[in-house]
């Protein structure tokens, strides 16, 4: 009993960054449900607050960023700096959670907190990994470079990959890498091949075909647990404040009239992106909800980079917020479009809510869960160049033309099949269950 009741317990281990803390909180309230007692150990830049979570212990590490490492644009300099600085306090951590619990269950860790498996494997403590995007991105960045260019074809022989054109983003990771981006590219694969278990926040219908080349080629199980946010549907870790308004201003709108804009946590556009995006969302004549969180243009404070006029031309029609409650508006009856940077979980609430959706990716797996969007599941577009004539026409596309209404459809038959996976014999449901499993298993 007593075994039983210490072999419980886990550690989880969080990535700083809006798209990694929802999934791993979702994670860490889903695990909880099923009986086991968490300990969250998170950097101390962009903290949880532990009082929106009680029934967790968080402790928090010190992570030594510097502001320029804060601001800066290099996201692979950023995770290469955060994983060297918190490794020492990490495993300390570790020991004394350890000491006091008398056994960790496992230590379940965002794949870019890479440097926690190798702590795992220094302390015999199973470590298993959270990929907060899509199964593909496991091969994309780790097995796929490694390969020549005949072995990469033959191992891309699908037609999901096909139409995927993984080619078009092979070269670009291979193009001029820094020497950050090498490194983390090498720690994410290492921790990759050496973890104890995969958990993917997907489902397995959306990535058949690539899901079985990754189950084939990494050693780990994989359990593909999502859509986190329908299973853990209350949890709230938003860094930014959510601005309600907003759900009364589409309470006024139209049944799939609204073409709803957000570009996520991260990405960022200049000024005269800012200017062309307006024009063209204005010239749309639809109604449209835009969120500029503040900072995302330049060095603006918010949106007084606006056009003059602009305003004045839109009126009622539009309703601009710092931070909305995301997965509300995209369920809420009035969006009838999503022109997004195509962020993995952004990507999936779309999905599940039957959204189709404009993309403008901007860095790293945007570009890849666009090309799902547009190829595979053909439902969105993607919006290349950021010119007002180009954004309106592609905007009325989504929103008002037969090819819209198309995308919608297959959006509505992907909606349909995420509620199958959490059903109780859904591909969700039985991951979950062979996951919790594993960790008793491996705990005992
Ligand atoms: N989000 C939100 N309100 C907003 C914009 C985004 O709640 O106004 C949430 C969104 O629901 C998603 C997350 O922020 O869960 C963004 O994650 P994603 O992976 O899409 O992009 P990232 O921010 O990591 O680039």
């Amino acid at each position: 009993m007593e075994k039983q009741q210490k072999s419980r317990h886990l550690v989880l281990v969080m990535l700083p960054l809006q798209g990694h803390i929802t999934p791993m909180l979702q994670l860490a309230t889903i695990l909880h449900s099923k009986g086991f007692s968490i300990t969250i150990l998170h950097p101390e830049f962009n903290s949880p607050n532990p009082s929106d979570h009680p029934e967790f212990t968080f402790v928090s590490i010190p992570d030594k960023l510097t502001k320029s490492q804060l601001s800066d644009n290099d996201v692979a300099g950023f995770m290469q700096s955060l994983n060297k600085n918190c490794a020492a306090p990490l495993q300390q951590c570790l020991n004394k959670v350890l000491a006091s619990y008398g056994h960790i269950a496992a230590i379940i860790y965002d794949t870019l907190m890479f440097c926690a498996q190798a702590i795992a494997d220094h302390l015999r403590l199973p470590g298993m990994t959270l990929r907060t995007s899509s199964a593909t991105t496991l091969l994309f960045y780790t097995v796929f470079p490694e390969l020549d260019e005949k072995d990469f074809i033959s191992k891309i022989e699908s037609p999901e990959l096909e139409a995927l054109q993984l080619q078009r983003f092979r070269s670009l990771l291979s193009h001029n890498p820094t020497e950050a981006m090498v490194e983390v590219r090498a720690a994410f694969t290492n921790a990759v091949m050496s973890t104890s278990a995969i958990i993917v926040n997907s489902m397995e219908f959306l990535e058949q075909e690539a899901l079985s080349k990754v189950k084939k080629l990494v050693p780990a199980p994989i359990f593909t647990i999502g859509p986190l946010h329908k299973l853990a549907p209350t949890v709230c870790c938003s860094l930014f404040t959510e601005d309600d308004k907003c759900i009364s201003w589409l309470n006024n709108q139209a049944p799939e009239s609204v073409i709803y804009v957000s570009f996520g946590s991260m990405a960022g556009i200049d000024k005269q992106e800012l200017i062309e995006a307006a024009w063209g969302l204005a010239n749309s004549e639809l109604p449209f909800l835009w969120v500029v969180r503040p900072g995302m243009v330049g060095s603006s404070e918010w949106i007084e980079l606006l056009p003059n006029g602009f305003r004045e031309s839109v009126g009622q029609r539009a309703c601009i917020v710092q931070w909305t409650p995301q997965k509300q508006v995209l369920a809420h009856a009035a969006v009838g479009g999503f022109w997004s940077h195509c962020g993995w979980n952004s990507s999936v609430e779309s999905i599940c809510e039957g959204v189709p959706m404009l993309c403008k990716p901007f860095f790293g797996d945007q570009v890849l869960n666009t090309s799902y969007i547009c190829n595979v599941w053909k439902i969105g577009l993607e919006l290349h160049e950021l010119e007002r004539g180009n954004v309106e026409r592609r905007i009325k596309r989504v929103m008002v033309d037969m090819e819209g209404k198309e995308m919608r459809k297959r959006a509505m038959e992907l909606k349909k099949d995420a509620v199958v996976c959490l059903m109780k014999e859904g591909s969700t449901s039985c991951c979950l269950n062979d996951l919790t499993n594993q960790i008793s298993l491996s705990s005992v």
